[in-house]
């Protein structure tokens, strides 16, 4: 049965992104697209493939779908200043009977990516407030491996983060220079 209270009709696959985050601190801000916004949780130490690793995700407040292919530098004084990457991007699909949004309310989703770097079933799971568990689920795609310090680079650009810091930096100081220069009578 489909009761969907918002009268936005999801299609699946939708859009999954994990960004990579400078903050305050190295986060990976993991976000999946429901009903039009990108739910979204920051996981402290990044996904991982292992069945074995449970990996908190704290959510975080929704940020519109577009955010998704967001890359660059959150200027500073800005809540989350610090450079963001495009860690991994592709589709989704719940394993769920209802809607995915039901499935978050009720405290737990199962879904498959299709990522370049994240794929096959997973699950996020809410223990208390806003603190929830991104596990890997047993399939073909399972694995030991430490994909975050394997895979570092952005799947945007190739670039990695502090590199992705320089291009900001460079952009800026270019700008500045063009300001000056324009000042100049
Ligand atoms: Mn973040």
């Amino acid at each position: 049965m489909n009761e969907h209270k918002s009268h936005f009709r999801q299609t699946f696959p939708s859009v999954f992104v994990v960004q990579k985050h400078h903050g305050r601190n190295l986060h990976y801000d993991f976000r999946l697209a429901v009903n039009g916004v990108l739910k979204s949780w920051a996981v402290p130490k990044g996904p991982s493939p292992d069945p074995a690793v449970k990996r908190l995700a704290v959510a975080v407040e929704d940020h519109p779908v577009e955010y998704a292919d967001f890359e660059g530098t959150i200027p500073e004084g800005q809540y989350g200043a610090g450079p963001v990457m495009v860690w991994d991007r592709g589709t989704y699909t719940p394993e769920v009977s209802g809607s995915a949004a039901a499935s978050l309310e009720n405290g737990e989703l199962k879904f498959v990516l299709h990522g370049q770097k994240l794929r096959g079933s997973w699950v996020l799971v809410r223990t208390r407030n806003s603190n929830w568990l991104l596990i890997k689920r047993r399939d073909a795609f399972a694995s030991s491996e430490d994909i975050t310090r394997l895979e570092p680079r952005s799947v945007l650009s190739d670039r990695s983060l502090s590199e992705i810091t320089k291009m900001s930096e460079a952009k800026m100081t270019s700008r500045g220079a063009e300001e000056r220069g324009r000042s100049i009578p």
